[in-house]
């Protein structure tokens, strides 16, 4: 499926078509034209033959968790992983890439070792948000929504700020998929650049900073992005959208046994979160094993949490959603990639 030729094949014709069109897709979430009753025939023939609307995809149960991860096929090949997460309050949570690849090269990261393929282009990033609809209308009530979008599957999103920015734009419209804006969160690896335009968006949407280390020594190890963009340079745009914005922050920190893990990381990080912590909140994860290195036990899961909240910080645990798939970033993709 590909949204740029649905704008193309309507180019001649009035705006209210567009508008239906647009509402079979995104709000009826039709698979196929002719489940379209609004649309004049010649049109929905011309819609078939060139805007066909089937996303290709291998769809991965987990019975566990209540996470479906997708394996979606791009027109070029190019495959993407895109997870849904049914939350036991009712929220439902589209984890959606940005990429293909990542040429950020986490060290810790599967997606990071496959490299950068592309930028997904705005139509890419949103079929797999259009994807989970459908099957969310399929498999389950007809009033089962998405409610929630994270930018946190492969690729880092502002290294493709634009594309992503506009796929926003489109889920938050009204007439689309309506996910408010409170609802969507990005997750950077401390592009600064980005960090900075972001502040700036009309949009109350929801940033996340992958942190996973409390010092650049660490981090540069960790995250080849940190020499360019260093901790103090991310934490100073950190600083200032706070001061903008006046909305909350996420740090995510990956736990991995015996790498950021000790108790002297955790005085180090509350150091440099600095005094004012009400608007920070840590977020830890549990490391999802891809090869080189171990998650931490739960006792020191614990330990660190602990040490981070007597300082009066914020901190949650994230709770490992579908590690029977396989649904920790990159890990997927990459499986398939060997095979
Ligand atoms: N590139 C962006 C967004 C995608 S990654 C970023 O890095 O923020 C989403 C989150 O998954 C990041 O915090 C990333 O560090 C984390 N992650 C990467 N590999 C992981 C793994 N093996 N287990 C758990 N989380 C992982
Ligand atoms: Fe890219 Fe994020 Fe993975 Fe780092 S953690 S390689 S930025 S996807």
């Amino acid at each position: 499926m590909n949204l740029d030729k649905l704008k193309e094949v309507l180019k001649g014709e009035p705006s209210f078509r567009y508008k239906q069109a647009w509402q079979a897709v995104f709000v009826d979430l039709i698979e196929d034209w002719d489940e379209n009753t609004t649309l004049p025939k010649a049109i929905r023939d011309r819609l078939k033959e060139e805007c066909p609307l089937e996303i290709k995809s291998t769809a991965f149960d987990s019975n566990k968790t209540d996470t479906t991860k997708a394996l979606i096929l791009l027109e070029d090949g190019s495959q993407i992983e895109t997870v849904l997460m049914m939350h036991k309050d009712g929220r439902n949570t589209v984890c959606v890439s940005s990429q293909v690849g990542c040429p950020v090269g986490c060290v810790f990261c599967a997606t990071g070792t496959l490299g950068l393929g592309r930028n997904l282009t705005v139509s890419e990033i949103v079929l797999q948000v259009l994807f989970f609809g459908r099957y969310l209308k399929k498999n389950y009530k007809e009033n089962t929504r998405i409610t929630n979008i994270v930018y946190m599957g492969m690729g880092e999103p502002f290294m493709n700020y634009d594309n992503v920015m506009a796929s926003i734009k489109l889920l938050n419209d009204k007439d689309a998929f309506n996910i408010g804006a409170r609802h969507i969160s990005v997750s950077t690896s401390g592009v600064v650049t980005g960090i900075k335009k972001f502040a700036k968006e009309p949009l109350q949407l929801n940033l996340a900073i992958s942190l996973h280390a409390p010092n650049d020594a660490l981090r540069s190890e960790l995250m080849p992005i940190n020499k360019r963009f260093g901790i103090e340079k991310v934490m100073a745009a950190v600083e200032e959208y706070k001061n903008d914005r006046g909305r909350q922050i996420m740090f995510e920190y990956l736990m991995m046994d015996g790498i950021n893990d000790k108790e002297e990381h955790a005085r180090q990080l509350i150091r440099l979160l600095g005094e004012d912590t009400s608007l920070y909140m840590v977020n830890l994860i549990r490391y999802n094993p891809t090869g080189k290195f171990k998650p931490s036990l739960t006792q020191n899961i614990k330990k660190f949490k602990n040490i981070l909240m007597r300082a009066g910080i914020k901190v949650s645990e994230r709770f490992a959603f579908g590690q029977d798939i396989n649904a920790a970033c990159g890990q997927l993709a990459l499986k398939n990639k060997k095979q």
